[in-house]
């Protein structure tokens, strides 16, 4: 079968390998749509950011060797001994982040808090590639009213799900998301249907603040006119939002808004209220905590997403509560576009994609 296998950072070439052999728990699976995530786009062309020590080891160590591909729809063409869940022709998507199933977390039913387990397309072979090998306890059978290319941004989903799981929203709250790129919007629904009061977001592209507007959010403000910090104390009766969600910092290379972002979180939050740390950063910056402390602020960060996230995205994108169309603006067809896929991911704001761009691999 064919396969994408990485020889170094930015050498990626589609191979011919052996179909992967089917063992005990796991499935043997068609991907029809795959896209890499930012952060798989990122450490493809060696951009420091989440996993690139780990990536890099694999590279020295491993190559060539299949990476990444996580976020995608596949169907099951065979299941192995001990698979009670799922059959041949099931259309599936799965969670990335695996627990270890043996530590004392895993052990005592807090297995969403290990940090052991295997990653897909991390630890475990992706689906940039014609056949590939998954464990059932990742997967998620994705429901008939879900397209293959929405189903390919589950995974993404189910991180914003545990992102505004996070924020324990209580009935009215109001909130503020810097960044409407994929997560942002994403949250955005999450929270209008978990009990978000006010909704306030930022962003300074105005394809993004339109359909922000589309998706529910009462006010969507471009932070280039005025002090936008200052915008949202006024919209929030002085205070300042009861929750932040930050879905916009990161390297300013790829498009992102850097760490100011931080800052106007906190300067647009309401003393005892939450920041939900939502982006990665790639490098370490400066923050001045005793702002944090004086005004009691909450910076959180969103635990892993579990299995009972999955299956709530499948809930949420099936009945239209949530809706991922608006922001899938790049889809490409065929296992050889996957570079090209990954280049654009990687430089969203150049290309004026908001979510990654998708590879589509229905014959
Ligand atoms: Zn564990």
């Amino acid at each position: 079968m064919k396969a994408w296998r990485f020889y170094a950072f930015g050498d990626f070439r589609l191979d011919d390998v052996p179909v992967p052999v089917l063992r005990p728990g796991h499935v043997l699976a068609e991907p029809l749509c795959v896209q890499p995530s930012v952060t798989e786009a990122q450490l493809a062309f060696g951009i420091p950011t989440l996993a690139y020590a780990r990536i890099k080891r694999r590279l020295e160590t491993e190559a060539p060797v299949q990476l990444f591909g996580h976020e995608f729809c596949a169907r099951i063409v065979e299941v192995g001994p001990g698979v009670i869940g799922f059959k041949p022709g099931d259309r599936i998507a799965a969670r990335a982040k695996l627990p270890c199933g043996t530590c004392p977390l895993c052990i005592s039913e807090r297995g969403f808090l290990c940090r052991q387990g295997p990653v897909i397309g991390f630890d475990l072979p992706g689906c940039f590639c014609e056949i590939a090998s998954l464990p059932e306890c990742a997967l998620v059978k994705v429901d008939d009213r879900i397209s293959d290319s929405e189903a390919a941004c589950l995974q993404s989903l189910s991180d914003s799900v545990a992102s505004v799981q996070t924020a324990e929203i209580q009935m009215g709250d109001s909130v503020a998301i810097f960044g409407q790129g994929s997560m942002g919007l994403e949250c955005l629904q999450i929270a209008r249907i978990s009990g978000a009061g006010l909704i306030i977001t930022v962003d300074v592209r105005e394809e993004s603040r339109l359909i922000s507007k589309e998706l529910g959010a009462d006010h969507a403000l471009d932070p280039r006119v005025g002090d936008v910090a200052a915008a949202i104390r006024d919209l929030t009766g002085g205070n300042g939002a009861d929750i932040v969600f930050e879905c916009a910092g990161g390297s300013p290379k790829q498009g992102l808004a850097g760490t100011q972002t931080v800052r106007d979180a906190m300067a647009a939050v309401r003393s005892g209220g939450k920041i939900i740390g939502v982006s990665w950063f790639g490098e370490p910056f400066e923050l001045n905590v005793d702002l944090l402390r004086e005004r009691s602020l909450r910076y959180l960060f969103p635990d892993i997403s579990t299995q009972a996230h999955l299956e709530h995205t499948v809930r949420l994108v099936a009945t239209g509560r949530v809706q991922l169309r608006p922001m899938i603006t790049h889809v490409l067809p065929g296992l050889e576009s996957v570079p090209r896929a990954f280049e654009i991911t990687a430089n969203k704001g150049q290309y004026r994609a908001i979510n990654p761009a998708q590879v589509s691999l229905k014959s």
